[in-house]
């Protein structure tokens, strides 16, 4: 585990924070360097009598006028001791805001070769048919230049340097084969004698780039970038591409090349190691030119969230996590509610307040809201969608405590990552800024501990809707907080309702660690929701609602329990439960618990930030 700065270190870090750059729906973070930190705790004495710095930067801010407002929400978080964190750090500033980008159209300019690296993607060979060869890998048998299925690999794109043109022209491969996730790097020297370093990177067979595919090429690429240290680097595209796709490789590119080392105790890289030029060349550049400012929000928007989720449990609680948001409402000129546990109280949610009992910080149910710009469209055409998203910092289980093998209890920060997707998908809505759509951002945040105060197994607990249900298992908590969230969310009004929730550990054995699941009470909303997918090429697969199951979730106290006696499909039994919390608005619910992890890279992946914001521009009209 890396040492962790204390919170007084992190408190006297210099963060980078954007100025105006959310109002002009396209980041420009670089203006203001040396903005400080922002603090969430203002105006109040921490527990250890120390007056806190004041909110806001008022350099930053000074354009903001409802600052009071915001001031108001942020609330001080409890410490059992002076050093415990009181904000989760985040990185506002990222070195892909520093990065320049363009798009060339490669038949029309062929791509400088002076300096820095030029990387070429390509796709393997295709098969030879005559050969009867079984295409296999290493099957060169000596003849170097030959592709992954035994032809030879021919660069069509030529750069502005004849040297170089000679040396791609003559093949020289040096067995690379165009596999999938390899590469090849050689330094060359060009017409004037400057070395330069050329790369190629393996994409697999033509037409077969799926989005598994690009990450593992993004992946080669990133490699390369942080091993070259070039700060100008050329990518050519030898392979066909589809915009979104396109978009897809930027947005991994970037989410996997920027390192989050926020808890480092010094940092690893400095702003000089890191690329200032990207220039890609591919055919049809003007097709893929609009496609650059959005990777840029989607890549930061998931980033975001990521930050958010990797962010531990003694950093990340519930009243972090809503000052954070509030933060983000502020940046991104969102309204933004705060319920706390009187107004909570008040609406009588009495299945969220009871998950949070046990722990020493209280519940917090984040609201913001994006109201976009009203233009040709009738009021009818407009749409207001609530996202919700589940918001557990830590999930011990409670008193049904996670302690068997493979309940995973030190992951259990990352049982927010559904109040992390809504939060990450709210900078990219207040960014993008559409029009005629409403958006509601919601999340009711708590922790599950083991306390005196706790919740027991066995309780009978009342939620806002008025039913009753007997708590079978206190780990089954995320369906229970939800439960309020949605009946929250349908008193808005809304057109549809879709809730995103690591909700069920049982995911990882449905659909593993690619695919989330999608569960619902109207097909048109779940077709959209897998139209997005698409778009924004995180997978989601349908599944099903099984009525069947529902009586196994009778209790014989109370209107329903919390799981099921008997049914083994936990996912589908949680999705049951959470439909008994609406009444007639069409409502999804994405379960992300086996996707929102990388056990490889041991990183969240910030999964459903780009989902939802497809889904939320698609509709709006
Ligand atoms: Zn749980």
């Amino acid at each position: 585990m890396p040492l962790l700065r204390s919170s007084q270190h992190i408190k006297n870090t210099y963060w980078n924070i954007p100025k105006k750059s959310f109002r002009t729906g396209v980041p420009q973070f670089a203006e203001s360097k040396k903005t400080r930190i922002l603090h969430l705790h203002p105006l109040c004495k921490s527990a250890s009598g120390v007056e806190s710095p004041p909110f806001f930067d008022s350099q930053t801010f000074s354009s903001i006028s409802n600052r009071k407002e915001f001031r108001k929400m942020a609330t001080t978080v409890p410490q059992v001791v002076s050093l415990d964190p009181t904000t989760i750090p985040i990185d506002y500033h990222t070195p892909i805001d520093d990065l320049s980008i363009e798009v060339k159209d490669i038949s029309a300019e062929a791509c400088p070769a002076d300096e820095g690296l030029i990387v070429f993607l390509l796709n393997s060979a295709p098969k030879h048919s005559s050969s009867g060869g079984s295409g296999g890998n290493g099957g060169s048998a000596g003849s170097s230049g030959n592709g992954e299925g035994g032809a030879q690999i021919k660069i069509n794109s030529s750069v502005k340097d004849n040297t170089i043109n000679e040396f791609l022209k003559e093949g020289n491969m040096e067995n690379f084969t165009g596999k999938l996730g390899t590469s090849k790097s050689f330094y060359i020297a060009n017409d004037q004698k400057k070395y330069v370093s050329l790369a190629y990177v393996g994409c697999g067979p033509a037409n077969e780039e799926t989005e598994l595919e690009i990450r593992k090429v993004a992946y080669a690429l990133v490699t390369l970038l942080h091993d070259s240290k070039h700060k100008k680097v050329s990518i050519i595209f030898e392979i066909k591409i589809e915009e979104a796709l396109f978009r897809f490789f930027l947005e991994h590119l970037f989410y996997e090349y920027v390192t989050d080392e926020r808890f480092k105790s010094a940092d690893k890289s400095t702003e000089t190691d890191f690329i200032k030029n990207l220039s890609l060349h591919i055919a049809n550049a003007d097709a893929y030119k609009g496609q650059i400012d959005k990777a840029r929000v989607y890549f930061y928007g998931t980033y975001y969230a990521a930050q958010l989720i990797a962010a531990p449990s003694n950093y990340c609680n519930p009243v972090s996590l809503s000052n954070a948001a509030v933060e983000l409402a502020q940046k991104v000129n969102l309204e933004c509610k705060i319920l706390d546990v009187k107004e909570l109280e008040e609406l009588k949610m009495g299945a969220y307040l009871s998950v949070g009992k046990g722990s020493m910080y209280p519940n917090k149910f984040i609201h913001l809201t994006y109201k976009g710009a009203q233009t040709g469209a009738s009021q009818n055409e407009k749409k207001k969608i609530a996202l919700i998203g589940k918001g557990i910092t830590f999930d011990s289980g409670g008193y049904n405590l996670k302690a068997a093998p493979g309940s995973m209890i030190d992951l259990m920060k990352f049982d927010m990552s559904g109040c992390a997707a809504v939060l990450g998908c709210a900078y990219c809505i207040g960014t993008i800024k559409p029009d005629n759509v409403e958006v509601h951002f919601l999340s009711a945040v708590c922790e599950n501990m083991v306390s005196k105060n706790s919740y027991r197994p066995g309780d009978i607990i009342t939620a806002s809707n008025g039913k009753t249900i007997e708590v079978g298992n206190t780990d089954a908590e995320g369906r229970l907080t939800l439960a309020d969230a949605l009946v929250y969310a349908e008193k808005l009004g809304v057109d549809y309702i879709v809730d995103i929730a690591t909700l069920t550990g049982a995911m990882l054995y449905s659909l593993g660690t690619s695919y989330a699941g999608v569960f619902g009470n109207n097909d048109q909303l779940i077709n959209k929701i897998l139209s997005s997918s698409k778009t924004s090429n995180e997978p989601v697969w349908w599944l099903p609602i099984i009525n069947e199951y529902r009586s196994s979730l009778n209790s014989k106290y109370a209107d329903l329990n919390n799981i099921s006696s008997s049914v083994k499909a936990s996912s589908v039994v949680a999705s049951l439960f959470l439909k008994e919390f609406i009444e007639n608005t069409p409502w999804a619910h994405i379960d992300i618990a086996g996707v929102s992890w990388n056990f490889k890279a041991r990183k969240p992946k910030g999964f459903g930030v780009r989902l939802l914001t497809e889904f939320v521009l698609n509709d709006a009209v």
